[in-house]
């Protein structure tokens, strides 16, 4: 593996805090697809080509992440022109961050947000020291960010705090900071409430770029507020798995004999379209 750590490039994939804090600097978001097979990390590439942007690819450890990275190098390969990161998507243990790292992900976010603030501190500077040292950028999270399902009991157990905010920087050096601003994973039950004012005091105590997870089905005019109050990434899995799946339903409907392919390349198209609907949403066009 060619490693560049000056110039943010592993191989042909490049760190994930190389893109996010361009996209900081010049005031956009970045949309953060949950990929889960080759054909959604190819769907990803075509977004980036179309909208010339930017593209950080997030695959959690229930993939084959050997696989993923493969998939990703092989069309990072193909269309060299796109500037594409690949980060593991809430590992939860030093084991998970190694083996994404020796498969090639130039990222990894550690998630020890449940955990108490020490012990997330301690696990997660020694995760950080390692991927330094072989080029590879670390996202991590504090406070918590819980599931839509539970969405009266997490959302304010959860928030992040600001002066936690600013000691877990300085105390694990991480590169991109996950914060809880009244965002849930999956589909709301309730409505989706926002902390705006905590959002701009984090931005302002934290250089760092900042990461929104739980994007889906917040809400458009929310997820736009907080890219332009201050979140440079946003994590968006369930609203690109349905669109995929109704695109694939509304195929199946449509046609009397469908075949597998076409039924594949039907969902395919509907998570490609949701995914650069949200790019767009965020400012992600021609920045390269
Ligand atoms: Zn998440």
């Amino acid at each position: 593996m060619r490693v560049s750590i000056r110039e943010g490039h592993v191989g042909v994939l490049i760190r994930m805090d190389i893109i996010l804090r361009k996209a900081q600097e010049e005031g956009y978001g970045v949309a953060a697809p949950n990929v889960f097979d080759g054909d959604s990390v190819r769907s990803c590439f075509e977004a980036a080509l179309e909208l010339r942007a930017p593209m950080v690819i997030d695959a959690g450890q229930s993939v084959d992440l050997e696989y993923i990275a493969d998939v990703t190098r092989f069309y990072a390969e193909r269309y060299p022109e796109v500037p594409v990161s690949l980060n593991l998507d809430h590992g939860k243990s030093f084991d998970a961050a190694c083996r994404a790292i020796r498969a090639g992900f130039t990222s990894v976010m550690v998630d020890r947000s449940q955990a108490p603030f020490e012990e997330n501190v301690r696990e997660t500077r020694e995760i950080v020291k390692m991927a330094h040292a072989v080029g590879v950028s670390v996202e991590a999270e504090i406070g918590h960010v819980g599931q839509g399902a539970n969405y009266s009991a997490d959302r304010d157990a959860g928030l992040t705090r600001v002066e936690d905010a600013v000691e877990y920087v300085k105390q694990t050096g991480v590169d991109c900071l996950a914060i809880a601003i009244g965002t849930a994973h999956g589909k709301y039950v309730g409505t989706p409430r926002l902390d705006f004012d905590r959002l701009v005091a984090i931005r302002k105590a934290v250089s760092i770029p900042l990461v929104l997870h739980g994007g889906s089905s917040t809400g458009d005019e929310n997820l736009a507020r907080a890219v332009q109050l201050g979140i440079t990434k946003v994590n968006l899995a369930t609203d690109l798995m349905v669109a995929g799946a109704k695109a694939a339903k509304e195929f199946v409907t449509a046609n009397e004999d469908p075949r597998l392919p076409q039924v594949v390349k039907a969902g395919m198209e509907g998570y490609k379209t949701e995914l650069i609907r949200y790019m767009k949403l965020f400012g992600e066009e021609n920045r390269w």
